[in-house]
């Protein structure tokens, strides 16, 4: 259990409970997103929550050999992200010459560990993930405590305001902020004392996100489709069980990535993104990365059906898909695909990289970042998809070293994969706001 957090939160599957006090038989009173609820443990038994009416919630133990066959998936893709960021971080605005010159003619093969902390630096795109991750999980929280909930992004939104007090003050000074806020700010993660550091944030995300109005779909913020909508977007893909009704929960990724890029393709390309993510975590049937990746195309054109720049996200698609078979080099099918600073390019080059590698986590980050353009999103994305499909136990122990937060990391998978919500019961489509 990591120090930032009360332990109860972690055993129950839920975060962002706050004001824990102890009350007599076991029992624990908490506050959470504005409601007052108590939980009593039943050591060796099972953790049976009530709110403040007595009413029975959920229990998550008894789910518990369930959670384990997605566990492993989730942690994959939330800390697989993390390490092909990580990798990617130290020349993210390297060119290529300065690449090969600096770490010879296969480029970067393992961490650039920072000289001061020993670590290898997470940059925005993680952060960014673990704010994405803990807006969910206060979503699903509201709801389970009181009933109604809104959709995920409004708390997403939330949390990415809580992210943006990480980058504009410092730990002791956000303290002091938060004591006095009156429960405005939601994350758990406002606690962790490294998350204040600006690790090249995008501009994107900054200036929108200081304008105080989240966007979506509708009332687009910018006309930006940088990559900042869909490197933060995977937790989503990992949290919900839908099947059929996948297009709601990849309609849910477009308006998280819209929070703060507003072009169509910003928001589509975290849509796709979030499909394909999915369908590795929850299959639903046997299906290749390939098949999954041109379901996703299909599914995108009918979401998204009449939309002017449509066409260029599914021709990003096809065109991954296929130099991923042309058995030649990674560098000149990358520069063919673009560099990643916008969407479109960040997924076609991960979707490359996961198609080639598919039965190689290590080799699919080191050529998703070793080029001229944005290699920690490049390496970020790929990285979510390659670490959803090898799974946790499958990334090599060398990525498992130095990795900064990766307590934090795996603790939010953890909470993901608790809790995990069935068929329609975690519709956010059919949620009350
Ligand atoms: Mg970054």
């Amino acid at each position: 259990m990591i120090k930032y957090k009360c332990p109860i939160p972690a055993k129950i599957g839920i975060t962002a409970l706050t004001k824990m006090e102890a009350l007599p038989g076991n029992e624990f009173r908490f506050f959470v997103s504005g409601v007052y609820g108590t939980v009593k443990l039943h050591f060796g038994k099972e953790i049976t929550m009530k709110n403040e009416n007595g009413k029975e919630i959920d229990t998550v133990l008894e789910r518990k050999k369930e959670r384990e066959a997605w566990l492993d998936k989730i942690r994959g893709s939330l800390f697989g992200g993390a390490v092909g960021d990580a990798l990617g971080y130290p020349i993210e605005f390297f060119s290529e010459s300065e690449i090969f010159l600096k770490y010879g003619a296969q480029g970067i093969r393992e961490y650039a560990l920072d000289k001061e902390s020993g670590k290898a630096l997470i940059s925005d795109d993680t952060q960014m993930s673990l704010f994405t991750a803990d807006g969910i999980l206060v979503a699903d929280t509201r709801l389970s405590m009181r009933g109604v909930g809104g959709n995920p992004h409004d708390y997403v939104a939330d949390s990415y305001m809580d992210w943006l007090l990480t980058q504009e003050q410092s730990f002791d000074k956000a303290q002091k902020m938060l004591r006095k806020s009156g429960g405005k700010h939601i994350s758990w993660l406002l606690d962790v004392p490294e998350l204040y550091s600006r690790r090249a944030p995008g501009n994107t995300c900054i200036s929108a996100l200081r304008g105080g109005t989240p966007g979506c779909m509708d009332d687009p913020q910018n006309n930006s489709k940088g990559c900042g909508g869909i490197m933060r977007v995977a937790p989503l893909a990992l949290r919900y069980d839908f099947h059929g009704e996948i297009k709601e929960l990849d309609r849910e990724g477009a308006e998280i990535a819209a929070v703060t890029h507003g072009h169509p393709l910003g928001y589509m390309s975290a849509a796709a993104l979030v499909h394909i993510i999915n369908r590795i975590v929850y299959p639903g049937r046997e299906m290749t990365l390939k098949e999954i990746v041109l379901e996703a195309k299909e599914t995108m054109t009918e979401l998204f059906s009449g939309e002017p720049y449509l066409s260029t996200l599914v021709r990003m698609m096809e065109l991954a898909v296929l130099l991923s078979e042309n058995g030649e080099g990674d560098l000149d099918n990358i520069h063919r695909l673009g560099e990643g600073w916008v969407a479109e390019e960040t997924l076609g080059i991960a979707i490359y990289c996961s198609l080639k590698y598919q039965d190689d986590f290590s080799a699919g980050i080191t050529a998703a970042v070793n080029h001229g353009g944005d290699s920690d999103s490049t390496g970020a994305v790929t990285g979510n998809i390659l670490g959803a499909l090898c799974g946790y136990e499958a990334i090599e122990e060398k990525w498992k070293q130095n990795l900064e937060l990766s307590d934090v990391i795996l603790e939010m998978a953890d909470d993901l994969s608790a809790w995990r919500r069935g068929r329609g019961r975690g519709n956010p489509s059919r949620r009350r706001s």
